[in-house]
């Protein structure tokens, strides 16, 4: 059973509603009943990146045809592209989408394909944040990887959240890092490949550096920049073109 929920009100409601019934359920727990309340109108997001197979295997258990939005930005580790091949395949999950820059909207912020070097904002907006806006528009609700131990902006990270109009399942907000080495050895999840090589987050190879022992999961990303977040967790206001508000 999905359910529609009307107007922006409504929404926000449901997501406290759920926020507190699942602020200390088990990451399956919050995944079923994120299926249960939205159905065919849930996704799941995912870098295929370091820490993304628990998440991925837990919902190949519940539903395994779950719409999972992969952002292909163009820049990624070939490494990134064999590891989503693969782990979807081994894991059965038959409805990976790849979400690709527009090309009319490369063609104009960034021909050369060298925007990183000068505008990592704006290169993320085009190569990140505006192919998900695209893609979340036939949804209601969709699930994160992001969890509080990463630091940051996630370290209030709830369960459950309401951003421009959609519901946002974070099912392992609660966990930490022994949580998920716990699942994966259990599972026999295989690791993405560059986590041996010293990266415990992976993004696209321009923006990525292995991280210095003792240093935040993600302190190899955008390393020396003001900058910890793509953009597509970032709420924005109503109006703006990009208003979809988003474990990348
Ligand atoms: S992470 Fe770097 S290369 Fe990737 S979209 Fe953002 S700025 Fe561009």
């Amino acid at each position: 059973m999905s359910v529609a929920y009307d107007s922006v009100d409504q929404t926000a409601a449901a997501a406290i509603r759920l926020d507190a019934e699942l602020r200390r359920a088990h990451p399956r727990t919050i995944l079923e009943a994120a299926v249960e309340s939205f159905g065919d109108k849930l996704a799941l997001v995912s870098s295929f990146g370091a820490e993304s197979s628990v998440l991925l295997d837990i919902a190949a258990r519940v539903k395994p045809d779950i719409a999972v939005l992969f952002l292909d930005t163009g820049m990624l580790f070939g490494q990134t592209l064999d590891y989503r091949r693969n782990l979807a395949e081994r894991l059965g999950l038959t409805n990976v989408r790849d979400l690709r820059p527009a090309y009319q909207d490369l063609a104009t912020a960034d021909p050369q394909a060298k925007l990183w070097q000068t505008d990592t904002d704006a290169c993320c907006h085009v190569r990140k944040v505006l192919p998900l806006d695209r893609a979340l528009g036939e949804f209601d609700a969709w699930i994160t990887g992001r969890k509080r131990f990463h630091g940051g902006d996630r370290l209030n990270l709830p369960v459950v959240e309401h951003a421009d109009g959609k519901v946002k399942f974070n099912p392992l907000a609660n966990w930490g890092k022994s949580d998920l080495d716990a699942y994966a050895a259990e599972h026999d999840l295989p690791a993405h490949p560059l986590v041996a090589q010293g990266f415990p987050s992976i993004g696209c190879w321009p923006c990525t550096q292995p991280a210095e022992e003792g240093e935040d999961v993600r302190a190899g990303r955008w390393k020396g920049l003001d900058k910890t977040e793509c953009g597509i967790h970032v709420a924005r206001a109503p109006g703006t073109p990009n208003n979809v508000g988003g474990d990348i």
